[in-house]
């Protein structure tokens, strides 16, 4: 059986945050990389914006503002990020204050789901260059921490460290293994939420700061602009018992590519489970279930006109001469009021209101309300040190541990838990 000083479970930044920590401070290391898919998925390979200001991504109860800046620094000087200038932000800051909403000024670069492509071929040839072995399309199953043995689909390895980052769409594979290795863990998190899609015209915000971070009352906020070359997308998961359901998601490609004048984000509300304590993933799953049963299957779309007149969106409100530009994401026209939880449409149309005051026009008719969009980061595993150490020797990082909510934050979770291998010398 092959021995590593390190294997690392996932491609995604979380992962190879840590494969380039580890080979940068002990390069005579042997690493083993395992990724279930043909090319690292996530943040990197969507739309890739990365946010490099506190907290956004990083969940303050795992992280304060001086400690994220220094792993920041690490991340800055591995992914050497261009920054996006920002202009004319006093207008809109002075009306967001005035309506108590406040707008968080963010370093943030972009690549689009095209350099995103580019960018992870970079760092898997510069990961290969420092000796780290990668195995692609291979999926890790099993972990027996007793003898430090990873078990996958294609084989078995001994570890000294193991770290495991499956990100949201490992979330499932995370609980099944903490259930399995009896890691305490509560998911009592999640945000559910709507994406809006217009144009640019109408949200001419983003020529000024291309992912605006507006934070509402009853904690809404938006997320995840895309903007010029933007695509709202679909995305499948599956219910522990197997059943698929979607979760809507967004894009954009980088300036090679042309573009489509279009503009979409999500607004999110985060829902926290406190007495009884629910599970985030089995709300999520019912939620998601919910709005495929009145989709038939898909997620909903209705227009913003519609939603006023307390009418479903049909087929022919998404042509004429009102709704003057198509859905990039064609699902099925409907009523969202009829799926969404009350209290979660009364946070977010309310800061629909408020936004439509601070940046005026998107609440045009035409605009797009797609849902659902549920962002699952709860999995809260006991930790036994700062590390994101849960057993001796493994470590659970990334989206998938709640220990991040975006690709910087991520990538500084994989560096934080190779300080704790390495440093805090308990790799030995
Ligand atoms: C469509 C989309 C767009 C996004 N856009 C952005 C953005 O622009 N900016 C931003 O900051 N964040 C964005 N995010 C969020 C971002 O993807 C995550 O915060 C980040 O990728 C989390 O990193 P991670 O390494 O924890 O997980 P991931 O990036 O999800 O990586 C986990 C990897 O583990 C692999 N894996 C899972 N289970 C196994 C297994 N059992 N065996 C082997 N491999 C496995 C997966 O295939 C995957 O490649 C986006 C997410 C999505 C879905």
């Amino acid at each position: 059986m092959e021995k590593f000083d390190l294997v690392i479970v996932g491609s995604g930044p979380a992962g190879l945050g840590a494969a380039f920590a580890y080979s940068k401070r002990r390069p005579e290391g042997s690493i083993l990389l395992i990724e279930k898919e043909r090319y690292s998925t996530g943040g990197l390979r969507n739309d890739c914006k990365m946010n490099f200001t506190y907290p956004i991504g990083f969940p303050e109860e795992y992280w304060d503002e001086g400690s994220a800046n220094r792993y920041l620094s690490e991340v800055i000087e591995e992914l050497q990020p261009r920054f996006m200038e920002k202009r004319n932000l006093s207008i809109y800051e002075k009306r967001a204050e005035k309506l108590g909403v406040k707008l968080l000024v963010v370093r943030q670069s972009h690549l689009g789901t095209d350099g995103g492509l580019e960018l992870i071929k970079e760092l898997m040839d510069r990961l290969k260059k420092r000796g780290v072995e990668i195995h692609l399309e291979e999926t890790a199953r099993e972990v027996h921490p007793e003898d430090r043995i990873l078990l996958t689909d294609r084989g078995r390895y001994r570890y000294q460290d193991l770290v495991i980052a499956p990100g949201r769409r490992g979330f499932a594979f995370m609980q099944e293994l903490m259930r399995k290795l009896k890691i305490p863990f509560i998911d009592h998190i999640l945000d559910i939420g709507i994406r809006l899609e217009t144009t640019i015209e109408q949200y001419p915000i983003v020529k000024d700061y291309y992912d605006p971070k507006f934070l509402f009352p009853d904690r809404v906020r938006t997320f995840c602009t895309n903007a010029f070359r933007a695509y709202v997308v679909q995305e499948k998961y599956l219910t522990g018992s197997g059943e698929p359901y979607y979760s809507v998601n967004g894009h954009a490609y980088s300036a090679k590519r042309q573009e489509n004048g279009l503009v979409n984000f999500a607004l999110l509300k985060t829902v926290m489970f406190t007495e009884p304590l629910a599970s985030g993933q089995k709300y999520a799953e019912m939620i998601g279930l919910q709005a495929m049963l009145l989709g038939g299957g898909r997620p909903i779309m209705q227009r913003v006109g519609d939603f006023r007149l307390g009418k479903r969106s049909t087929e022919g409100n998404f042509t004429g001469d009102l709704y003057f530009f198509e859905p990039t994401l064609h699902c099925t026209p409907g009523d969202i009021s009829l799926s969404i939880p009350a209290k979660i449409l009364r946070g977010i149309w309310k800061a629909m209101k408020l936004l439509d005051t601070i940046v005026p026009g998107v609440l045009h008719p035409s605009t797009i309300m797609y849902y659902p969009e549920i962002k699952l980061y709860g999995n809260k595993p006991t930790f036994i040190d700062r590390h994101f150490q849960a057993l001796p020797h493994l470590y659970l990082i990334g989206d998938g541990a709640g220990t991040s909510r975006g690709i910087t934050a991520a990538w500084a979770s994989g560096i934080r838990a190779v300080e704790g291998i390495l440093t805090e010398g308990k790799g030995g």
